[in-house]
């Protein structure tokens, strides 16, 4: 059995990053950038007003003076106006700001009065202007290579007028629910069947590590149907197979897939959910098999799927987000493999939830966050503790 970080490394050191792509960028979304990308403009372009109001020279400006209307600038084509001592333009917001101007007066301190207005405030430069790169200056970096792209910077990419971007390859996936006690959710079940549960889990994190799958098929615990099943699983990057890889006697997944010329790299790690975690290569295909019970799934999904499968797609940055949480009770590890505690991450603290056993689903639906604990490790309630947040 190795450690949970050797096996990580192990599976990493086996992963190619896919050939890069360039997409439109309203499909860049949760997408990897294939490089440094740098501001093209600088952002605002240009000096303009952040106000509906008037440009003026605010040195000709004191609160009760009266100004001269010469013209109108909206936001669009600069008219090239220029503004002179006891003159204002009308301006509204975003529009690219006169000549000679140097503040802006919001429409609500002005009286207006036919082409003439009468200041209610006192004016001082620099009021209501949005100078040019303010914000954002030509050449500066606006996302680094292996970042995701958020919303928030496909917009500023698109203000930059970027229509493409570069981003990692988009990596396929198979998943194969095992089990002869599995039914279909909306087939009819009988005595001692149970609904698949892990084939929508599995799709469910796929899916948010960017990738839908491709295939999820079922299979009996028979070779034929594992042979079947596998066979057309590992035509993408990465096959996910979960139940069979433990001990029993109706456990074919590792024989199944050594028959297949598999090359199994991993096979049992120490790590609690999750013990009897498999991985291994057919070609080019990743294979990972996860321990049935949903709860052990699911953590070995996360912690040795996800940084493989975000690896292949370009991404800098495989861990989960962890955020500092104070733990609410004692918690200690005396057994010989590092736990996974699933919990609660509310208002900085850290409760666990549910029973900590491997099938326990309903626990782990109403968690949000993992606390690992090494072998041998106690922590006390009131110690402030690194968890893993999923959600
Ligand atoms: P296994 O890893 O095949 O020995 O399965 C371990 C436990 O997980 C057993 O109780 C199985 O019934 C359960 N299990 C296996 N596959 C699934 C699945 N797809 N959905 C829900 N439970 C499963
Ligand atoms: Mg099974």
């Amino acid at each position: 059995m190795i450690s949970e970080e050797e096996a990580r490394t192990q599976i990493l050191k086996k992963v190619t990053p896919l050939p890069e792509r360039t997409v439109r960028l309203a499909s860049a979304p949760d997408c990897f950038s294939a490089r440094d990308l740098v501001a093209r403009l600088p952002l605002p372009a240009f000096d303009n007003s952040a106000m509906d109001g008037y440009a003026v020279v605010a040195s000709s400006c004191r609160k009760g003076a009266r100004l001269r209307v010469i013209g109108e600038q909206p936001a669009g084509p600069d008219r090239g106006l220029r503004v002179g001592c006891g003159e204002t333009v009308r301006i509204f917001t975003g529009a690219p700001l006169p000549q000679a101007a140097d503040a802006i007066v919001m429409q609500e301190d002005v009286m207006r009065e036919g082409t003439e207005i009468s200041l209610n405030a006192d004016v001082e430069p620099g009021d209501f202007i949005r100078r040019r790169g303010c914000d954002l200056a030509e050449g500066q970096k606006i996302l680094k290579k292996g970042e995701r792209f958020h919303p928030a910077t496909i917009a500023l990419l698109a203000s930059q007028g970027f229509a493409e971007v570069g981003v990692g390859g988009q990596a396929t996936a198979g998943v194969i629910s095992t089990g002869d006690e599995l039914v279909e959710p909306g087939a009819k079940i009988g005595p001692g069947q149970i609904y698949d549960s892990n084939s929508a889990l599995l799709n469910a994190l796929l899916k948010r590590c960017g990738v839908s799958a491709k295939s999820v098929k079922h299979s009996r615990d028979d070779r034929e149907s594992l042979h079947q099943a596998i066979k057309g699983g590992i035509k993408n990057d990465v096959l996910i197979i979960s139940g069979g890889v433990s001990v029993g006697e109706h456990d074919l997944v590792k024989e199944t897939l050594r028959e297949l010329g598999a090359e199994i790299e991993i096979w049992r790690v120490a790590i609690k959910p999750g013990k009897p975690f498999l991985f291994g290569t057919i070609e080019q295909c990743l294979i990972f098999g996860l321990p049935g019970n949903p709860v052990s799934a699911f953590v070995t999904f996360l912690q040795f799927v996800r940084p493989a499968i975000l690896k292949m797609m370009g991404a800098a940055n495989l861990n989960l987000p962890q955020m500092p949480a104070k733990l609410t009770v004692d918690l200690t590890n005396d057994g010989d493999r590092v736990h996974h505690v699933r919990g609660k991450l509310e208002h900085g603290h850290f409760t666990a939830v549910g029973r900590q056993e491997s099938h326990a689903l309903y626990g782990l639906s109403q968690s949000n966050a993992l606390l690992r604990i090494a072998v041998g490790e106690s922590l006390k309630a009131g110690e402030i503790v690194d968890v893993q947040i999923w959600d």
